[in-house]
Formats: structure tokens, C-alpha cells, sequence
């Protein structure tokens, strides 16, 4: 039987909370809101929620929702929340924070997803999301400092303008390794330093030099 996007969703939602991503009811929520079908090629329409990474162009591609679902978790948005996020790629998962937060800045390197993600977004009606173009890799001063940091793509470390550019008490997420594998690290900066907890294997697109 052929269901319609809002039957499709719900469903992915529940086998997602049935595997435990996510757990809390604001990101559900958040979930419930944001038609993923609106953020990938109309040719993937049937796929959009299958949960999986689809193809976006440029070699890039929309994260599987259950990625997605793990690293807003981790993040423990909270309302006021200045967010960067590094890869905005469709804009989705710029779209899921943006029902949770006070603010997001995604950046984006390749000129035509920047642009992809800015009309996705403003179809959503969504418009506390700021898509820029140019190098994540230095972050985004003018915004800074950031609740926290939501890295997109693979990254062979944490670099120090994220670290400079986290507020004390801020959280930084980011998949660190190479180009086939890397580990979900998630960074807390606190007065004394950064401590260090790893969530485990993920699989994303590298990030390329700017
Ligand atoms: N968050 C996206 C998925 C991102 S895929 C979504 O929800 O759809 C990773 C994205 O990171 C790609 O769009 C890629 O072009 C971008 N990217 C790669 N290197 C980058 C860099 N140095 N700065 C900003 N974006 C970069």
C-alpha cells in the first residue's frame, strides 16, 4: 500500500524511538515537524524516509535520520541556543535544530548546496537558519560564541577555531577520522579545558580544505 509523506514519517519516527534515537519528546517533536522529503532530489521522493543517507549532488549527502536523531541528542539543545553547524549540505539537520534553538549558522563550502539548503530551508518557513557560504574549517567568528558546534562532515581533527569559537559550557560534536571511518567525538569546554567523550563508529563525508 502506498502511504502518504505524513504516514512514512511517523512511521520511520517510531522505529527510531523503538532503537532508542531519539529519546527525548522536544526532538521527536522536531522530527514531526520537518518534511524530509522537502530537503533531498524530488527523483528520491519514495525514499525520504528510508533510513539511510541519499545523495544530494556534488557527492554529498543528506545524514540518515537516526544520525541525525544521535547527534541532536547529544547536543542537549536548549531553547536560547546559538548554534553553528559545519555542512549544511540539504539543510536538514540545520532544520531539525532550528525547532529546538534560539539560532543556527550553517556553513556550507560548495556554492550551489549553500544555495540548495538556503531554499529548502526558506520553503520549510523555517527563519532562524543563516546559510553561509565558505570554509567551515575556520568556523564563523561574527557569530561566535556558539552553545554549540555540529560538525557535518568527517574531520581529520578538532580544530582550534571551533574550540575558540565554543562558549564555556559549550558542547561540540564532530565525526573525527578518515576518509572510510571515523568516531562520533563530542567535545564539553569548561573553564578548566575541553573533556573528551566518544560515541562510537560513524561513516560521513569528508570535509574538503575551503
Ligand atoms: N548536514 C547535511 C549533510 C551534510 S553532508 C544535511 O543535513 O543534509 C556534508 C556537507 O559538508 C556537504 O554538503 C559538503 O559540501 C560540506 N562540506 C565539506 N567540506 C566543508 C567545509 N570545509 N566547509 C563547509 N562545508 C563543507
Amino acid at each position: 500500500m502506498d502511504m502518504g509523506p505524513q504516514e512514512d514519517r511517523e512511521r520511520l519516527i517510531s522505529t527510531l524511538i523503538d532503537e532508542g534515537d531519539p529519546t527525548s519528546e522536544k526532538v521527536i517533536q522536531a522530527f514531526r515537524e520537518t518534511p524530509r522529503e522537502g530537503f533531498i532530489s524530488e527523483n528520491d521522493a519514495s525514499f525520504a524516509y528510508a533510513d539511510y543517507p541519499l545523495e544530494i549532488g556534488h557527492g554529498q549527502t543528506i545524514s540518515a535520520p537516526h544520525m541525525v536523531a544521535i547527534m541532536t541528542e547529544l547536543l542537549k539543545l536548549r531553547p536560547r541556543d546559538n548554534v553553528l553547524e559545519i555542512g549544511a549540505g540539504s539543510g536538514y539537520q540545520a532544520a531539525i535544530l532550528s525547532r529546538l534553538v534560539n539560532r543556527v549558522y550553517s556553513i556550507e563550502v560548495e556554492g550551489e548546496l549553500a544555495v540548495f539548503a538556503k531554499n529548502n530551508l526558506e520553503r520549510a518557513g523555517i527563519r532562524n537558519v543563516r546559510v553561509i557560504m565558505g570554509d567551515g574549517g575556520k568556523g564563523h567568528p561574527a557569530g561566535a560564541p556558539y552553545d554549540k558546534i555540529i560538525v557535518s562532515c568527517a574531520t581529520p581533527e578538532i580544530f582550534q577555531s571551533w574550540k575558540e569559537q565554543l562558549a564555556v559550557g559549550g558542547i561540540l560534536i564532530a565525526p573525527v577520522g578518515g576518509f572510510y571511518r571515523q568516531e562520533l567525538i563530542l567535545l564539553k569546554k569548561t573553564k578548566k579545558g575541553f573533556n573528551q567523550e566518544n560515541h562510537g563508529e560513524c561513516i560521513f563525508v569528508p570535509l574538503r580544505p575551503g
